[in-house]
């Protein structure tokens, strides 16, 4: 879909961010941080940099990078306002998640094709609408 259509702008609203096992498991946690970009790419690559993460081994950012719908290299990204290293967030919890993407990418792609997804339903908030099982369950 983000290839055929591109955001002109794209805001990330940092300013109570989520760590953690967000969003459903996140903690909040104050930040004070508004990132805007043209390029989308660039702006989650940024993000990824202020949490200590090298944003082309993130799979999502280095694909959307390798298929040419951004810019996630970051000596190649303009920074205006507070630099990076400047805005960097010490202590940003990552997602337990975050183990599966530093894995090589055949392993990963193997082992997500073995894993199914379902909802995690609460009983006492369930309407029975059905609408979850519309897309559960799933492979990747
Ligand atoms: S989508 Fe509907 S059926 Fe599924 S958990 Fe939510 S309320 Fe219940």
């Amino acid at each position: 879909m983000f290839s055929h259509a591109r955001p002109t702008l794209s805001i990330m609203d940092g300013i109570v961010g989520m760590e953690g096992d967000g969003p459903a498991a996140g903690r909040l946690r104050d930040i004070g941080l508004i990132i805007a970009s043209g390029d989308a790419v660039a702006l989650d690559a940024v993000f990824a940099d202020i949490v200590g993460l090298d944003p082309l081994k993130i799979p999502l950012i280095r694909e959307a990078h390798e298929r040419n719908l951004g810019v996630a290299d970051l000596k190649r990204i303009d920074v205006a306002g507070e630099k990076a290293h400047d805005a960097r967030i010490k202590n940003f919890k990552m997602p337990k998640t975050l183990f599966y993407y530093k894995l090589p990418g055949f392993i990963f792609k193997a082992g997500m094709s073995q894993v199914n997804f379902y909802p995690h339903i609460d009983k006492k908030k369930c309407k029975r609408c059905g609408l979850c099982l519309i897309f559960a369950p799933r492979r990747l």
